[in-house]
């Protein structure tokens, strides 16, 4: 090993641990290792907007399986998470959005001071670089290029989509980000997606892969961290396990001219100045948890010695939730084009809500791939459930660091949360129902004809509900008994520790939240450096 001592330690190199790794390393005084779990190949896949689908449950995924959902009959669901530098932003299917002025102001009432949407709002802007200026507030020259999908050719059938929910009455606006009287995300209309040249701009391409060719800044991979270490209360690094790289995986080598690869086994590595645990919203608790940061009682049950007693760790863990509907078309579909999703309708259950609390994605291709081997032209509308009120948790299945942990978003676990989704899939129908989509429309394959009554729509959302893929929360941010870190970051009750990724969320903004999670690192970045970009461009 060429040290074992950096200035800054990062445990993860996914969304957020991306970010970070460009930002601190831009200050060549400062050293900085990324230990990344994954290995260090990438397949084509990641590049490919239109393939995204075809990484699920393969190399670079840790596919996770959830505990028995009760809210769902007692099924299991898959939970995918990127396992490779760039983590899940390179699973994402690149949707751009930065979620409700109110999602913001929300974490600050909960004592998340500084998060307001008046505080965020430069981040975002900061880290964009966007083609187009569909809202006041977009930013350009960021790191992060972004289009418009309405832009570049889409399919058609996505255009019917945004025609078919004007027709029942919602407004069609240019930018799901703007920051109109209604703060946000209210309405139909294009998608602005992480895509540029044909390519997936995830934090890899943005952040990652451009910071790699600096000499202070180390990757490596098939590292992954087992425990944190302390002296006392402050916390001086972290211990890994060096594992032997996946088998060979096609594709390419992520350029990591710094990298080093120690032999395999157990490490130590000294963090001089800070660690920042970026592992993600199931892996950061679960590290914390291994390193006896937590519920004493948990602890204890794993014979795990008590750090610091945060009975928070692990708490608060949700995720949107979304089912498929499905509908044969009458016409021979275009091939498949850019993210494969490049239209949506955000509105709320009910009059009088600030923020949509639904999201009705469309996707140009079948929700369940054996249906689209029989039906090929078929397109699929989901519903999902963006402001869902089930909480549930994460929590170890045993003091193994390399065990999967207990992983329970409780989908379904509060009523309303089922009725909405009802709801959403009603709607569903109705806008495949109308005149905008006739030209289409051939017939419905799921749930089908059969599934008529408010009671056939549970039992159908309950046995086809997935996830969202947006798991946070199980690090919340704040300051009250449960919170885990405070509002800079920092773990309680102890030093020179943070978490920086979507565990952090008080609770998950009303939209697709890798945006938002970039943005949480790039005001995670300031905190660290002292900086205050946000002032300066506010
Ligand atoms: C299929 C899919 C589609 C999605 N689509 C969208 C979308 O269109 N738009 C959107 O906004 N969001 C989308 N999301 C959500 C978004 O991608 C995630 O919320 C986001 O990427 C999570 O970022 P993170 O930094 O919290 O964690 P991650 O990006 O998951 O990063 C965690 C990293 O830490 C590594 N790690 C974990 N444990 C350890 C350890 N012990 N030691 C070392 N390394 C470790 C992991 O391998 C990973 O690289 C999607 C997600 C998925 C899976």
């Amino acid at each position: 090993m060429a040290t074992d001592q950096y200035d800054y330690v990062i445990v993860g190199s996914g969304t957020a641990g991306s970010v970070l790794a460009h930002r601190l390393s831009a200050d060549p005084d400062v050293s900085v290792l990324v230990l990344e779990a994954g290995g260090n190949r990438i397949p084509p896949e990641v590049d490919d907007p239109s393939s995204w689908y075809k990484l699920l449950g393969g190399p670079v995924d840790w596919g996770y399986t959830s505990v028995p959902q009760p809210g769902l009959g007692g099924r299991r669901t898959y939970e995918p998470r990127g396992k490779a530098p760039g983590g899940s932003s390179n699973l994402y299917i690149m949707m751009h959005i930065r979620g409700h002025a109110s999602d913001f102001d929300n974490w600050a009432y909960q004592g998340a001071a500084g998060w307001a949407y008046e505080d965020v709002l430069p981040y975002f802007a900061l880290l964009e670089d966007q083609e187009d200026a569909t809202a006041p507030t977009t930013g350009t020259g960021g790191p992060q290029r972004v289009t418009n999908a309405g832009r570049h050719g889409p399919n058609p059938v996505s255009r019917a989509f945004i025609e078919a929910a004007v027709e029942l009455g919602h407004q069609e606006i240019a930018d799901f980000n703007t920051d109109g009287p209604r703060r946000g995300l209210f309405g139909t209309g294009w998608h602005h997606i992480d895509v540029a040249d044909g390519r997936r701009q995830g934090t890899l391409a943005a952040y990652l892969e451009p910071a790699l060719a600096r000499p202070n800044l180390t990757l490596r991979t098939s590292a992954q961290t087992t425990r944190l270490l302390f002296d006392g209360d402050t916390c001086t690094g972290v211990e890994y396990v060096q594992l032997r790289p996946p088998a060979e995986i096609p594709g390419r080598t992520v350029r990591d001219g710094h990298s080093t690869a120690a032999a395999p086994g157990l490490h130590t590595v000294r963090a001089r100045r800070e660690v920042i645990v970026a592992a993600g919203a199931i892996e950061s608790p679960k590290l914390l948890l291994l390193s006896g940061i937590g519920h004493p009682e948990q602890l204890r049950e794993h014979g795990i010695e008590v750090t610091a007693a945060l009975p928070g760790v692990g708490e608060n863990f949700h995720n949107h939730v979304l089912t498929g509907l499905m509908a044969e078309v009458t016409q021979e579909l275009p091939a498949p084009a850019q993210n494969l999703s490049e239209s949506a309708l955000f509105l709320s259950s009910r009059p009088g809500l600030p923020a949509p609390d639904l999201q009705i994605a469309f996707v140009h291709v079948p929700f369940d791939v054996i249906v689209g081997r029989s039906h090929p032209n078929t397109v699929s509308i989901l519903p999902g459930v963006v402001r869902p009120v089930s909480r549930g948790s994460v929590r170890l299945a045993s003091a193994d660091p390399l065990a999967h942990p207990l992983i329970n978003p409780n989908y379904l676990g509060d009523r309303w949360d089922l009725e909405r989704m009802v709801q959403g899939v009603k709607l569903a129908r109705e806008i495949f129902a109308t005149s905008a989509f006739s030209p289409w429309y051939k017939q419905e394959l799921q749930p089908g004809p059969g599934a008529v009554t408010d009671e056939d729509l549970r039992t159908f959302v309950r046995q086809k509900a997935e996830s969202y893929h947006h798991q946070a929360g199980s690090c919340r941010m704040g300051v009250d008994d449960l919170c885990v870190v405070d509002p800079e970051l920092r773990v309680h009750g102890v030093r020179n520790l943070r978490v920086v990724d979507a565990s952090v969320m008080p609770a998950v903004p009303s939209g697709n939240c890798h945006t938002a999670i970039a943005m949480i690192a790039e005001r995670a970045a300031d905190f660290l450096t002292g900086r205050n970009r946000g002032a300066r461009r506010a």
